[in-house]
């Protein structure tokens, strides 16, 4: 058999009827130098439309018809896209998560992948028709319907590829690929060619959204390549890629940054053993993300601890927090939700001095004061005023001309 491409396609790129014509298109043509799996989205806003609709009987619906419910887009937009590429002489068969047994976890709206039957849908590719598996779906042990998490459909695509040891997982998207930065804040901002999986991780995880985080650590952990390109314009896109292609690396890839984001400080709590356990255990048990976490130097046995989570558990950690009062024993918690953070990512920092401080002096001079400062080895990130991040991200695409 000829060698597999799995191809996904969001959801705006199958947002209409003339859309899905155009990807079939796009399919077509694919499946005469490749053997294609179809990976597909619901149709642009369908999903969020059905979420509204699953709350037509109370805010609070049952976990398993919640699922049920928003999981239908994507069976129509498959069957609709196997419909097309009919019409075009292409065969094509739709099918469910339940048809290809892609068992999750059965913890709803978040449900995790465990295994997709592979032989299913190669044997499908072997009597050369082309499998169009709904993405964001799952099926438990007991053949309940469940969901991903919201842009799941990226990880279905992903983890089908692993499985059926694709070459390649296409992610079709509107966006010519993955850029230096967001360019509605930075217009030059630049399609890069290629990026490392290392880089596209960081990049995914401070706040670049073209690839759910999720999916790029699945295609770390199975080595799969991933490839970003726009469904709307030819292009090349953009190569995420398990190893290096480029002898040198930049020195910075990308600019990634995140508003959404609230920091918790304690002020003055015991530097003991088990306090950042006692703080951050309770959190974690909640399932709440935390990002940057610096505990300052101590004077007197007391120290400053502060963390950074996402607004959306800015309450949940407020009532932990609070809850941890005596237990902890801290004298003040300060909560500031107007900040951000702006991160550098490059696979050449490792081998290079200096991109902070050339970071550090740029955003000085002007006059962005940075908060905290926390760095990995191919990342650096700041925590600054949220007012100021465009300005900060600007700036810095500027310095390390990233436009070029
Ligand atoms: N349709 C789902 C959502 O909108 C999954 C996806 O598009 O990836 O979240
Ligand atoms: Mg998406």
């Amino acid at each position: 058999m000829s060698e597999i491409v799995v191809q996904k396609f969001g959801g705006t790129s199958v947002g209409t009827v003339d859309r899905i014509d155009s990807v079939a298109e796009i399919i077509k043509n694919a499946s005469k130098s490749n053997k294609i799996v179809v990976v597909v989205s619901a149709m642009g806003g369908e999903t969020n439309r059905l979420v509204d609709l699953a709350k037509a009987f109370g805010d609070d619906p049952d976990k398993r018809e919640f699922d049920a419910l928003v999981s239908t887009g994507e069976t129509v937009s498959s069957a609709l896209l196997a419909m097309a590429l009919h019409s075009k002489g292409v065969k094509a068969k739709s099918f469910s998560a339940s048809q290809i047994s892609m068992r999750t976890t059965s913890s709803y709206s978040k449900a995790k992948i465990l295994d997709v039957d592979a032989k299913k849908i190669l044997d499908v590719v072997e009597n050369d028709t082309i499998p169009i598996i709904t993405g964001f779906q799952g099926v438990t042990e007991g053949g309940d319907v469940t969901t991903l998490g919201r842009g799941g459909s990226d990880t279905t695509a992903v983890a089908i590829a692993a499985q059926i040891e694709a070459i390649r997982c296409d992610i079709y998207t509107d966006v010519d690929g993955i850029f230096t930065t967001d360019p509605s804040v930075v217009p030059n901002a630049k399609k890069l060619d290629s990026i490392t999986m290392e880089e596209m991780l960081e990049l995914a995880g401070q706040g670049a959204k073209v690839v759910q985080t999720r999916a790029v650590e699945f295609a770390n952990k199975y080595k799969v390549p991933v490839k970003v390109l726009s469904s709307f314009n030819d292009g090349n896109g953009t190569l995420i890629s398990l190893k290096d292609e480029s002898m040198e690396n930049a020195l910075v890839s990308g600019i990634a940054f995140q508003k959404d984001l609230v920091k918790f400080t304690l002020h003055s709590v015991g530097d003991t053993p088990g306090t950042a356990f006692k703080i951050l255990g309770p959190i974690s048990d909640a399932e709440i993300e935390v990002d940057v976490i610096v505990q300052n130097v101590s004077i007197d046995d007391k120290t400053d601890f502060t963390f950074t989570v996402s607004n959306e558990d800015k309450e949940a950690v407020e009532k932990i927090l609070i809850d941890l009062k005596t237990e902890v024993n801290y004298k003040e918690l300060i909560i500031n939700s107007d900040i951000a953070e702006v991160s550098l990512v490059g696979a050449g920092m490792r081998s290079q001095a200096g991109v902070a401080s050339k970071a550090f002096k740029a955003l000085s001079e002007n006059d962005v004061n940075i908060q905290i400062i926390c760095t990995s080895e191919i990342k650096i990130t700041m925590v600054i005023d949220e007012a100021l991040v465009d300005k900060a991200v600007n700036v810095l695409h500027d310095e390390f001309e990233l436009e070029k």
